[in-house]
Formats: structure tokens, C-alpha cells, sequence
């Protein structure tokens, strides 16, 4: 009951109120589902009703967005690290105020760069919503507060991305712990393409905690109710894209299982 007061709660905060008031779930609708994903841990969901099944229905990402059909997010410190993705729709614009900084460094910056990168003065950003490859959304800070995506991105001159090409080589050379691979391959590309700003393509944080539900069990309704009558249980035939989708989630539990195996055949051969 608690979590599902804190979800209507932050449902509240999110969206205007009187939207909150029609979508907002009551607590009699909700209907509790244990779920196992491809990473094999087990989670407490809710549906609104018995009917919705858990591993029919859209899951939202950290940014609300919609993940496919039987996906849902497992925050895992293990996961691979995020990678980027092409930007493929500019989305909602907003706008935010920022205090001007402090005068000490921050955030581990040196005091040369921290007094060359800091701003005197509040300030103001666009933060734009944007659609990646892979279907997740994220921020993205506009070069400037007048930019709007029919302008397209702004480039260096050839002679300045030359020279900046040069500096990030020699850097790469002299430096080999500066950067990591993934965040010398964007820089190349940056480069290749002019250092184009804003970037067309950003990290995405979503891909690595994505997973697929491969089972799920029935807990009951949130709040106790009287016993139902026995119903007798009309089948319809599954749809195709269902079918699909569950072969998926079967394949996915396959595949875990058998890496399970082959560790612990490991194991045993010690
Ligand atoms: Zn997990
Ligand atoms: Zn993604």
C-alpha cells in the first residue's frame, strides 16, 4: 500500500492535476504479479485488474517513456556500460534556471579550466526531450536558448576541427587512461563530422537496465476482497504478435538458464 500511495503521489507531482485525477490508479484496481526477467531476479509488480497481464503490457523507462512489450528496467551495478545511440526525434522543449557558480572549482575541475568554464551570472539552458535508435528518450542541452532543431547542428570550420583533431590525437598518444575506447570512438566521429553542436548522438541510459520477463505469477488484488465465484475461463486464441513475443521471452529464459548451467558446470570442474 505504501508504494502504491508513493507511485499516485509522485503521478501527482509529475502531471497536471486533473490528468493525475483520470489516470491515477485506486488502490481496489490493482491486482499484484510476481515477475522473473532474463537476469533472473523476481519483482513485485502491479496491473490495473487481473486480466492485464504483466508481460502484456507496456512498462515505462526512467524517463516515462514507453519500453516495448514485455520489457521492463532491472537496475543492475554489474550492467554493461551505456552506449551511444543516434538521436532520431526531437521532442518537448524546457527551460531552466540556473544560480551562477562558485567561485571554488567543482566537480574535480582544475582552477585554470573551472575559472575559464564557470558562469559569473545565472543563467538559463534549453533542455530538449529526444528520441534515440533504440526507441529510449533522454535530455539534450541546446547549444543556446534560440536553437530549434530545423536549424540543425552547428559546425566548426574545417581549420578549427583540424586543429582540434590534431590536440585530441596528440592527447590520445600521451595519455592512454584519459578516455575510454567508447568515448574516443564518439570523439572521432564528433571530429568527422565538423564537432557538431548539439551532438546527433548521446548515451543512452536506458539499454543496459532493459530486460525481458520470461515467467510471472499471480500474488492477488492489493486490497483483500471478498472470494470471487469461479468463473469458467473463456479461451481465445493467442495473436500472433503475442505468440512472438512469448517464443522471445522463452528463448530469453533459454538463454539464461543455460549460461546458469555452464557456470555451474565450471564450478563443479574445479
Ligand atoms: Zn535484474
Ligand atoms: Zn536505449
Amino acid at each position: 500500500m505504501r508504494e502504491f500511495e508513493a507511485a499516485n503521489v509522485e503521478l501527482r507531482e509529475r502531471l497536471p492535476p486533473v490528468v493525475a485525477m483520470l489516470i491515477a490508479p485506486k488502490a481496489e484496481q490493482c491486482y499484484r504479479w510476481r515477475v522473473q526477467l532474463d537476469c533472473g531476479c523476481v519483482n513485485e509488480v502491479m496491473t490495473r485488474g487481473k486480466e492485464c497481464l504483466p508481460g502484456e503490457r507496456q512498462w515505462r523507462g526512467p524517463e516515462h517513456e514507453w519500453l516495448q512489450k514485455g520489457q521492463m528496467l532491472c537496475i543492475h551495478d554489474d550492467a554493461p556500460p551505456a552506449l551511444h545511440q543516434k538521436i532520431v526525434e526531437w521532442g518537448e522543449r524546457r527551460e531552466c534556471t540556473f544560480p551562477a557558480d562558485p567561485v571554488e572549482p567543482r566537480h574535480g575541475v582544475d582552477r585554470q579550466t573551472w575559472a575559464l568554464i564557470r558562469h559569473d551570472e545565472p543563467h538559463a539552458s534549453a533542455f530538449w526531450k529526444v528520441t534515440l535508435t533504440c526507441g529510449h528518450v533522454t535530455d539534450v542541452i541546446a547549444p543556446d536558448l534560440e536553437w530549434k532543431p530545423d536549424d540543425g547542428a552547428r559546425r566548426c570550420s574545417a581549420k578549427r576541427v583540424a586543429e582540434m583533431t590534431k590536440e585530441f590525437e596528440e592527447f590520445w598518444a600521451s595519455n592512454s587512461t584519459g578516455q575510454d575506447d567508447r568515448e574516443r570512438d564518439h570523439m572521432r566521429r564528433m571530429l568527422s563530422q565538423g564537432w557538431p553542436s548539439p551532438e546527433p548522438e548521446c548515451l543512452c541510459y536506458t539499454c543496459p537496465y532493459v530486460r525481458w520477463i520470461v515467467a510471472y505469477q499471480r500474488v492477488g488484488w492489493l486490497t483483500p476482497r471478498a472470494a470471487e465465484p469461479e468463473q469458467q475461463q473463456t479461451l481465445k486464441p493467442p495473436t500472433l504478435a503475442s505468440l512472438k513475443r512469448r517464443l522471445r521471452q522463452a528463448e530469453a529464459e533459454a538463454e539464461r538458464l543455460r549460461r546458469q548451467l555452464t557456470q555451474s558446470q565450471r564450478v563443479d570442474g574445479l
